[in-house]
């Protein structure tokens, strides 16, 4: 059995879907302790099921990663059952798409709230929870190729992902001396439930022609992403082995917008 991450116990937003339930199958097929941290309580409970019986170690916990109480609770949860905390992915995320001339105040807030702020909460309590145990520590935040170029029918989701971006190079900045390392990945087009809700909103503005079918077409490599295409990063993001990177975004995205 693969063992990259044997002694590590890893907390995973939005968990319980899409990427998140993918990292939680892959860093718990590499040996993590997982904590299945998600709005949805009953799908989180589900993945953490399967991965134990797998033979894996996992611990479903309902958190709304907006709110900070919740977050705490969950990282005491993983300390309480696994002992210690080394990584912490703010993985969670949402999207509500509105034509730029349409965007409202509270589809801002919903997404900037649940995909920007929820990594200031996040990043805040892991790396105190780091700082008890002496320092060291790993944060993966998910940005993605909307944080690097705007796209017209979901404005707000792209600058909640440059958001993300920022606050990674930040964060790094503020928590190298403690050698806690703040890293990103930015997915490209993944086929999970998020584009099952986001292509039909799409249709019930009139961008239908935006959808997945016309984003997964201008992929170099062919195809859009499985949740599966980016483990392996995860992984590595969560292992020993990107100790000496910090601060960075690694793009993931097939082929696509090359930024
Ligand atoms: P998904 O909808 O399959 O899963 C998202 C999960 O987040 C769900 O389980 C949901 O319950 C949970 N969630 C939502 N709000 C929450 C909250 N307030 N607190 C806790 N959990 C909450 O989506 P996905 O495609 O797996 O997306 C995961 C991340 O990847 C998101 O940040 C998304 O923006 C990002 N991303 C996705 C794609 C893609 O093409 N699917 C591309 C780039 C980036």
């Amino acid at each position: 059995m693969p063992d990259r991450l044997n002694d590590r116990t890893i907390v995973i937003t939005g968990a319980a879907s899409g990427i998140g339930a993918g990292f939680a199958r892959g860093l718990a097929a590499e040996g993590a302790a997982v904590v299945v941290a998600d709005l949805n309580l009953d799908a989180a409970q589900q993945v953490a099921d399967g991965i134990t019986a797998e033979g894996g170690r996992a611990l479903a916990v309902r958190v709304d990663v907006t709110d900070r109480d919740q977050v705490r609770a969950g990282i005491d949860r993983a300390v309480a059952e696994f002992g210690r905390l080394d990584a912490y992915f703010n993985n969670a995320g949402v999207n509500k798409p509105e034509k730029f001339l349409d965007i409202t105040k509270d589809a801002w807030d919903l997404i900037m709230n649940v995909n920007a702020f929820s990594v200031v909460i996040g990043t805040q309590e892991a790396a105190q929870q780091f700082l008890r145990q002496g320092g060291g520590g790993k944060i993966v935040n998910t940005a993605s190729i909307a944080g690097r170029t705007g796209f017209p029918s979901f404005a707000p989701y792209s600058a909640s992902k440059a958001a993300v971006i920022s606050l990674t190079q930040a964060a790094a900045r503020s928590l190298a001396a403690d050698r806690i390392t703040v890293n990103a990945f930015a997915p490209g087009v993944v086929a999970t439930p998020l584009w099952t809700k986001l292509d039909k909103d799409l249709v019930d503005i009139g961008e239908g022609d935006s959808g997945f079918d016309s984003m997964a077409g201008g992929i170099l490599l062919g195809r859009a992403a499985d949740p599966e295409d980016l483990v392996g990063t995860a992984v590595f993001l969560a292992s020993r082995d990107s100790d000496y990177i910090t601060g960075q975004v690694i793009p993931i995205e097939g082929g696509m917008i090359l930024v």
